[in-house]
């Protein structure tokens, strides 16, 4: 049975992707930085007939992720697929548009976005390189794509979160070193874009999202179910490739 660990499942796209590996992978540990988040989520799941237990774990608190990897080591002795799905948006509610740079909103969404996964793929890497076939997926956004910021023609060329989408592109550049510095194991490093999806992420303009949890946790899925002859180091969406 493999094992999976998604961050911030406790809601939105990390539960439905919690989801979708329970059915179609083995055993999903729900990690959530509230325990009784995460307890609830698990117990939900459990309900619904899955195999799935919970460990809390806030990405942003280096001793917090020191325990927890050291507590799914303990229970499952390695880990397959490793999902870093937790990640914040305050720019959504709390950025002035006028303010280009904001170094306290920088440092927020980097501790969640960038120091967070780093945290997590440090701690639980001695436990993926366990696996036969490990797999880390990093849940970016093409808000990241350095190649549709800068394309006039792109849907996204007009969106501007500096601190948001500055800290996905860097989300996306570990991706690549990390996929090449890992290129002689069986580990495969992806970033998936899950597309414009209703959470709580964005309650402004949430309803006026297309894609459903559930549906973006498929292309996340796909990213952790990568045959053993499929690229690391790549950046997809529902559609395919994504430019950098
Ligand atoms: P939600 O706000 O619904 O969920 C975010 C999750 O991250 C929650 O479980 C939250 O926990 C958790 N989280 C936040 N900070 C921490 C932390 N320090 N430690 C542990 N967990 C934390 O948003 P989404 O489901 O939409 O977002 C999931 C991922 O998808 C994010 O990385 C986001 O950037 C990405 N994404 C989302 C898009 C969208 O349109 N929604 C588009 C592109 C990418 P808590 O409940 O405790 O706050």
């Amino acid at each position: 049975m493999k094992i999976a660990l998604v961050t911030g499942a406790n809601k939105g796209i990390g539960l439905a992707t919690a989801r979708r590996l329970a059915r179609e992978c083995g055993h999903v540990i729900v990690a959530a930085r509230n325990t009784e988040a995460g307890r609830q989520a698990a117990d939900r799941l459990s309900r619904e007939g899955f195999s799935v237990s919970n460990v809390t774990m806030d990405v942003t608190n280096a001793a917090s992720v020191r325990a927890a990897a050291a507590e799914v080591s303990e229970r499952f002795g390695h880990l397959d697929v490793l999902v870093n799905n937790a990640g914040i948006l305050p720019e959504a509610t709390h950025a002035d548009p006028k303010e280009a740079l904001d170094l306290a909103m920088f440092e927020q969404t980097y501790a969640t976005n960038v120091f967070g996964p780093v945290a997590v793929i440090e701690a639980f890497l001695p436990l993926i390189r366990k696996s036969s076939a490990g797999r880390i997926v990093n849940v970016s956004s093409a808000m990241g794509s350095l190649a549709h910021q800068t394309d006039p023609n792109s849907p996204w060329h007009s969106m501007v979160v500096p601190a948001y989408q500055s800290s996905k592109a860097a989300l996306n550049a570990i991706t690549i070193v990390l996929a090449k510095a890992l290129a002689d194991t069986p580990i495969k490093v992806t970033s998936v874009c899950p597309g414009f999806v209703r959470t709580d992420l964005t309650p402004a303009n949430k309803e006026q999202a297309p894609t459903t949890p559930e549906e973006a946790a498929e292309v996340i899925v796909q990213a952790a179910a990568l045959s053993s002859d499929g690229a690391t180091g790549t950046f997809v969406d529902v559609n395919g490739t994504v430019s950098w």
